[in-house]
């Protein structure tokens, strides 16, 4: 059984002016197979959340820490978190020029699990993946998500999820910008990675409505670079009801 535990993080950020405290002391812990919504108004701190357990240059950790399995997720560099089992589906995912979606897959798998997959089952694994995220077999041999329209980015990041079975994942607004069958299909790939592989899920959302398709196990409330209050999905169906006027009066806003 593995878990992903965060325990009294502070975080800051490097900006042009200076160290800014965003994190305030996290406390959250994931277990196998659960899926975690994480919901609160825009500069709250959950994209920080998100880099800080990828392990992204920017972001300094004041204190606290993020264990996987009790080992210290902090003492990692980027590569060795994932090939310890992370993953981050990025709210604005980047291009990357010059490397194609399948070279970039069989690289990142290929460090992810210290050897090359065989190339038959590869390419069948990688086809199955695209069948099912209905990607049309043209996007494999174009460059990582250059011109891609932002739906097409969000399924190039499940697809990533699909194929590189991490333990845990954090979802940064994959939700976002799509379409309501975009928003099925991505929604359903979630839920294949958490039935085939036990995934745990970090879903950091704005809108309720991605939880009609993806059932949370529990329902966060982040504000102000802390969790607020945690409760399960009746909790979500209230925020989208009450806004976060009720977390906010007191917090250190902007
Ligand atoms: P959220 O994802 O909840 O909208 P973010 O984590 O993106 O919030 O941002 C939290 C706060 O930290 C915001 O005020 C944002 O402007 C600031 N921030 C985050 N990253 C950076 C950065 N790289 N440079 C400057 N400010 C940043
Ligand atoms: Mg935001
Ligand atoms: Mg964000």
């Amino acid at each position: 059984m593995s878990v992903l535990e965060i325990k009294d993080l502070h975080v800051n950020v490097e900006t042009d002016q200076g160290a800014k405290k965003i994190l305030r002391g996290v406390d959250l812990t994931i277990n196998e197979g659960e899926i975690h919504a994480v919901m609160g108004p825009n500069g709250s701190g959950k994209s920080t959340l998100a880099y800080t357990i990828a392990g992204h240059p920017k972001y300094h950790v004041e204190g606290g820490s993020i264990l996987l399995d009790g080992v210290e997720v902090l003492d990692m560099s980027v590569d060795e978190r994932a090939r310890a089992g992370l993953f981050l589906a990025m709210q604005y995912p980047v291009e990357i020029p010059g490397v194609t979606n399948t070279n970039f897959l069989r690289t990142a798998k290929t460090a992810i699990e210290g050897e090359a997959p065989s190339i038959r089952h590869w390419i069948k694994d990688v086809r199955t993946a695209m069948d099912a995220l209905r990607m049309d077999p043209s996007f494999a041999e174009r460059n990582v998500n250059e011109g891609f329209s932002g739906g097409e980015k969000k399924r190039n990041e499940i697809l990533q999820l699909e194929l590189l079975k991490p333990k845990f994942a954090v979802l940064d607004e994959t939700d976002s910008g799509l379409d309501v069958d975009a928003l099925k299909i991505v929604s359903e790939g979630v839920n294949r990675a958490k039935a085939n592989t036990g995934l745990g899920i970090v879903l950091i959302t704005h809108y309720t409505r991605i939880l009609r398709y993806i059932e949370p196990n529990f329902v966060h409330v982040f504000v102000n670079g802390r969790i607020a209050e945690q409760g399960g999905r009746e909790l979500a169906d209230r925020l989208e009801d009450e806004g976060y006027d009720r977390f906010l009066t007191g917090a250190n806003v902007g």
